[in-house]
């Protein structure tokens, strides 16, 4: 028999949190052994399955991290690029695999985190999403196989409270068409146009971007050639895409070496 996979939750009690212990809780190869949030959460000493929305489990949220990371085969990190750190810093010490959704990591806590990964598995991943992870390997094939005659555009809508543009993501998968393409991506990067713009230059990877109601993220990439089109979209619904690939993920790492990975690891697409 498998060994039950100990999964301990930082930031339980924020929005990713909660729908990470949820998704722990209803999976058979795992359980929940820690859940932690910062020092001054109303929510200290609360059941962490509670909080989430399911049964009472016996976990309470602590702020002793270390306590938790401790006895835990995996840690999973939707927080701060500082906590991260942090917690990558303790994960390497106990020698727990850790899996980052945090964003806005710069390069200096990146170089922190590929130290740590001489201890532990990280598998570190700005959009969790199986979905998204597979639009990004199709798109960089894609790129990589049509040549410039084939303009590519990157359309995506999120909700109207988004204050960045383009999204994370859809700069992600314009990454991915450059690298797909063997160009660099930032002097092609097409993310303005307004008034007499010109003719669209051979090669540019252009964005556009729509904002508006409650929308949780969409977006297509479009390969546009004379009297043909591709268009690869995806439409998340639900933020239970990020905390279902993460728990995956977590699955996943316990089994593998020391090193820091993606999710297109964890999904076998570099193989
Ligand atoms: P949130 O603010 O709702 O939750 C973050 C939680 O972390 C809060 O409860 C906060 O108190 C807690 N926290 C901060 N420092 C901590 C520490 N040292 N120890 C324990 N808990 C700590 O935010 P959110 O919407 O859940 O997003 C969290 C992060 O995840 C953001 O960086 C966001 O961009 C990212 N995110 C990534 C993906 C992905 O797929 N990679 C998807 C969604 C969100």
């Amino acid at each position: 028999m498998t060994d039950i996979i100990k999964i301990a939750v930082m930031g339980a009690a924020g929005r990713m949190g909660r729908m990470l212990v949820a998704e722990i809780i209803a999976r058979d190869e795992c359980i929940l052994s820690g859940a932690s949030d910062v020092e001054n959460s109303p929510y200290l000493g609360e059941d962490a399955g509670i909080l989430a929305g399911c049964c009472n489990i016996d976990i309470k949220l602590t702020a002793d991290s270390a306590h938790i990371i401790a006895k835990s085969d995996v840690i999973i990190d939707f927080t701060t690029p500082k906590s991260t750190i942090a917690h990558a810093k303790l994960a390497a010490q106990a020698g727990a695999a850790h899996i980052i959704g945090t964003t806005g990591l710069n390069n200096d806590d990146e170089e922190m985190l590929n130290i740590a990964a001489r201890h532990i598995t990280i598998v570190y991943a700005p959009n969790f999403s199986i979905g998204v992870t597979v639009l990004m390997e199709l798109t960089k094939r894609l790129a990589a196989t049509l040549d410039e005659d084939w303009d590519i555009e990157i359309l995506e809508m999120h909700h109207r409270n988004k204050v960045d543009a383009p999204s994370g993501t859809a700069l992600a998968l314009g990454k991915a068409a450059a690298t797909g393409r063997k160009t660099d991506h930032d002097s092609k990067r097409q993310s303005t146009r307004d008034g007499n713009t010109g003719a669209r230059k051979a090669g540019d990877i252009g964005y556009a971007t729509l904002r508006g109601g409650d929308v949780v993220g969409e977006h297509s990439v479009i390969f546009a050639s004379d009297a043909e089109r591709i268009e690869l979209s995806h439409k998340a619904t639900g933020r239970q895409i990020f905390s279902r690939g993460a728990v995956r993920a977590a699955i996943w790492a316990k089994t593998q070496s020391h090193g820091i990975y993606n999710m297109a690891d964890v999904l076998g697409l570099n193989d």
